[in-house]
């Protein structure tokens, strides 16, 4: 461990805030430590912001950016090629860091840095590509286009359970785009932001260029709180749960500042009667077990009566072979849950499945011989979707139910309040139709014979419905990050109204 610390450059008590090229401030908030879930030992420590340094951090961000913005965009683009360079040189240790203080797997921490190398080629070439429109005008000797300027310094709020990619699919897009910006990550993973910082600030140095990325670690009610009321910050991308995520979108919308929201998920998988079952098996397996189940994963299976106990069947067994333990070994498929609190949330929603009439098919205990908040994944086969099942609980539990018709599959799908990613298993090609189709899934991604989770960066990733309707990276999400300015040229040397109105004077 001691290694990979060193190598990011983590010592035992970090600074919590970082601004201009390498200005790092010893945070005069409470001092927070972080803790590795498999264990429940500390790894480091890191000194949070106070309000006063979240202000310094700003200023640094806004003054960046009168510069920044003025470097054109592909200009940006090297410095986002670099960035891309230096995280291939750190992919190993930093995606170890990730499985160190978030508890996913290595290979799944090291596939978060590679998602930050991939969202970083394709902003270089989105850099030359920032495209704005012509149109035709309707008054002679006239012309009229739109263009995109960069918007402004931006805040960027991540969740613990990707504390990289989240960051980079926002950071990599922002910066060609021409914004500055302010990264509060999540109190669980604050090592993560800081090793990243290190790297960025290598980057900023090597190019001349300061505060592009500037960070600042501090507690929800002072530096969060902050951050959403901050007038300077045009844009907020807030990435986490349906709560805080009404609470950021009302407070945002409260100074008329944009919000780009990826809010909690509850991804349902269809399976027909006519589907490979191994396929799907294997898909539904990853979907639900990976990262713990603690991502915007499969939680919810509905399965044509005909083949649900055949899939019920398969499933158990394959849950039962998935090695658990320690992260960082190789082999090992599941680590732990990130916290205490979170192995009670799922431990109340198994109890709760039950009263409800659910059957636990496999797993639903505590795995104390292993180590800290280690669980065993679980299926729980429901009679009806409860209102349990609607919620999202952020563990490796997959509720089953069962249909006798598509549209009935459909219904049942699209009946819970969030909207993120969806899937269908099918070898119809009508029944997949169906389900793309305006009548078919409400979610931001729907799929046919993949599962849910695991997206690619170049297809813009989000959700409806309470998923919150943001888009990040992939096709146009850059345009959420710039300002669009129509612009009239008048070249006639006349002056026709648009309309034909007359106004002679
Ligand atoms: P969370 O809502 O507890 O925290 C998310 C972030 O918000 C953290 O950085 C936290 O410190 C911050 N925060 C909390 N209160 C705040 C406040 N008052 N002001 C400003 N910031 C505040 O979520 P979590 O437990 O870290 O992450 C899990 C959740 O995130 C799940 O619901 C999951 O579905 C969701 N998530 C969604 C996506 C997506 O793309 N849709 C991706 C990852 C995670």
């Amino acid at each position: 461990m001691q290694d990979i610390l060193k190598r990011l450059g983590i010592k035992a008590l970090n600074a919590g805030v970082c601004s201009d090229a390498d200005r790092w401030i010893p945070g005069a908030g409470a001092e927070l430590a972080s803790i590795n879930p498999a264990t429940n030992e500390v790894i480091a420590t890191v000194t949070q912001a106070s309000v006063a340094d979240y202000d310094r951090a700003v200023a640094a961000a806004q003054a960046g950016f009168e510069q920044w913005r003025l470097l054109p965009a592909p200009k940006r683009g090297d410095v986002i090629r670099d960035l891309g360079n230096a995280l291939r040189e750190y992919k190993e240790p930093l995606g170890e860091l990730v499985t160190l203080e978030n508890g996913k797997i290595r290979e799944e921490g090291l596939g978060e840095v590679q998602e930050m190398i991939d969202i970083c080629d394709f902003a270089v070439g989105l850099s030359r590509q920032l495209y704005g429109l012509t149109m035709h005008s309707e008054r002679p000797g006239h012309r009229m286009y739109e263009q995109w300027h960069p918007l402004g310094p931006i805040g960027i709020i991540t969740a613990f359970n990707f504390p990289l990619a989240v960051w980079s699919w926002n950071a990599a897009i922002a910066a060609v785009c021409g914004d500055t910006m302010i990264w509060k990550p999540s109190p669980m993973t604050p090592l993560t932001a800081i090793a990243v910082q290190h790297i960025c600030n290598r980057v900023m140095a090597q190019h001349g260029v300061e505060g592009v990325f500037n960070l600042v670690i501090g507690a929800n009610d002072v530096v969060g709180e902050r951050l959403l009321n901050d007038e300077r910050l045009p844009l907020i991308s807030f990435t986490g749960s349906i709560g805080v995520g009404k609470h950021v979108a009302r407070t945002v919308a409260g100074r008329l500042g944009r919000c780009i929201l990826e809010l909690g998920g509850n991804n349902g998988i269809i399976v027909s009667a006519d589907a490979d079952l191994d396929l799907a098996t294997r898909a539904i397996v990853f979907g639900a077990v990976g990262t713990a189940g603690q991502r915007c994963t499969t939680r919810r299976l509905i399965a044509q009566r005909s083949i649900v106990d055949e899939l019920c069947a398969r499933l158990a067994r394959a849950y039962q072979s998935v090695p658990i333990g320690d992260p960082m070994a190789e082999g090992v498929l599941m680590g732990p849950l990130v916290s205490e609190s979170a192995v009670e949330a799922m431990m109340a929603a198994v109890e709760r499945a039950r009263a409800d009439g659910g059957e636990v098919l496999t797993g639903g205990r505590r795995l104390p011989d292993i180590g800290a908040n280690f669980v065993e994944p679980t299926i729980i086969r429901m009679p009806a979707q409860s209102p349990l099942v609607c919620e999202e609980t952020f563990a490796p539990i997959l509720y089953i139910m069962d249909y006798e018709t598509l549209d009935e599959a459909i219904a049942l799908h699209n009946a819970v309040p969030q909207g993120l990613s969806s899937a269908i298993f099918t070898r119809d090609l009508t029944r997949s139709e169906a389900f793309l189709g305006h009548a078919g899934s409400d979610c931001g991604i729907a799929n046919v014979n993949i599962g849910t989770s695991g997206a690619e960066i170049g297809g813009a990733f989000g959700g409806e419905k309470e998923t919150g309707g943001g888009r990040e990276s992939g096709s146009d999400a850059w345009k959420a990050y710039m300002r669009r300015q129509t612009n009239t040229i008048n070249f006639s040397g006349e002056l026709p109204l648009a309309q034909g109105i007359e106004f002679d004077v």
